[in-house]
């Protein structure tokens, strides 16, 4: 074909919704369009680009003895319901109801149906291992798609389930398919790291994602200078940050009127934020839980969703949530706080290892100040564990590097 018959329709402007640069390139150079929010369509150029990959990834299975097929995109709720999943996915899954209002989803992963396919199959140990893999669209309704073909609504996903023996042959088989994505990686030119994460949803004792390191993306790591490890920021093991020791102060309550947030307090009274505590109020398996790290720490969700054993991801409290349990918005500590069946309080573990810190009086336009955790709080009460996000000041759990 001519290449003056290319449909390769450029653009000379950058879309204005276009928010990374590998979108902004794919849009104009013509190899995509958005049709919706999440959602692509891939033009002649795009779609031969997708072809190149997916040849190497069916190369690199292939030689890893994986097995392609073909499942079905429609899964019926039943088998969700099963294995229990049907309520733990959430809002991501996309569900419908068929025409005798019969309940399906859209897969967003394909372990049950892969399960129930080959339970009925295998009989003996002497058919295993066997791993079976596709290429195939997955739907996840995300709250907020984004980064283009990153977090978008519907995308192709190559998915490969490995079944074996015994818990030796597991390790074979997923040493295998970590070799595999060490050579689809590289063969694709990326700088990546394999990352220790949370398998989240998915479940599974170990999980690895491979991640190509990137200036623009929507998943932050934090990986070691001096040996290999490398983690999801959201299961980096951060640890306990020392303060030096001080006298206890009197507990006082101080008036902040509008000074909602813990930046704003800190300003007010002249402290640093590592002075400071702040509140973040989670609704957890309809239970609220508030969780408090230093004003200068961030909250790692899922490691509060892990402190609390609930089996959804955490989701903001509302303000009826908050008003429920007698919270105040802006201005909340543990400080006489007690948990209920319906409250809970997680307490990050360098908290507990502050002095006379600010933290909410619980009660609107008021902080306290000399706020001392294992003086203040109920301690026999409280949930502490380490729920702060891992940060570069942090040192490396597995060599103390940096
Ligand atoms: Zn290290």
């Amino acid at each position: 074909m001519l290449a003056t018959k290319l449909y390769v329709p450029t653009l000379r402007e950058v879309p204005s919704d276009a928010d990374v640069v590998s979108q902004q390139l794919m849009l104009r150079a013509g190899f995509m369009r958005k049709t919706a929010n999440g959602l692509y369509s891939f033009l002649p150029l795009g779609w031969r680009s997708i072809k190149k990959i997916e040849a190497i990834v069916r190369e690199e299975m292939d030689r890893a003895s994986a097995q392609e097929i073909m499942m079905p995109i429609l899964q019926p709720a039943e088998i969700w319901k099963e294995s229990g999943r049907w309520n733990a996915y959430g809002a991501e899954m996309m569900r419908i109801n068929d025409r005798h209002d019969n309940e399906f989803c859209l897969g967003p992963t394909h372990e049950e149906m892969i399960t129930t396919l080959v339970k009925n199959e295998i009989n003996s140990y002497r058919q295993l291992p066997v791993n079976l893999y596709q290429i195939q669209s997955k739907f996840r309704d995300e709250r907020r798609p984004r980064y283009g073909l990153m977090r978008s609504r519907e995308f192709i996903m190559k998915d490969a389930y490995s079944f074996d023996v015994d818990e030796a042959g597991l390790e074979e088989s997923y040493k295998s398919m970590y070799d595999a994505y060490t050579r689809i990686f590289n063969r694709c030119g990326l700088t990546f790291r394999p990352v220790e994460a949370d398998s989240g949803a998915i479940g599974g004792s170990g999980t690895h994602e491979f991640m190509a390191i990137a200036e623009a993306g929507e998943a932050d790591i934090v990986y070691c200078t001096k040996c290999d490890y490398a983690a999801n920021i959201e299961i980096g093991k951060p640890g306990i940050m020392k303060q030096a020791e001080e006298a206890l102060q009197k507990l006082s309550v101080v008036d902040t009127p509008n000074a909602s947030s813990i930046e704003a307090v800190g300003e007010m009274l002249n402290l640093p934020l590592h002075k400071t505590i702040k509140a973040v109020v989670f609704s957890i398996d309809g239970k609220v839980v508030l969780a408090i790290v230093r004003g200068d720490h961030e909250v790692n969700e899922v490691a509060v969703q892990h402190a609390v054993l609930g089996s959804v991801e955490p989701e903001m409290a509302t303000p009826e949530e908050l008003e429920k349990v007698g919270l105040t918005a802006g201005f909340i500590s543990p400080v006489g706080l007690e948990q209920t069946e319906e409250f809970a309080i997680v307490v990050d573990e360098s908290v507990m290892e502050t002095y006379n810190v600010c933290g909410g009086a619980n009660k609107k336009d008021a902080h306290y100040i000399n706020i001392n955790p294992k003086r203040d709080f109920n301690v026999e009460d409280i949930i502490v564990a380490p729920i702060r996000l891992i940060t570069k000041d942090d040192v490396c759990p597995t060599c103390g590097g940096s």
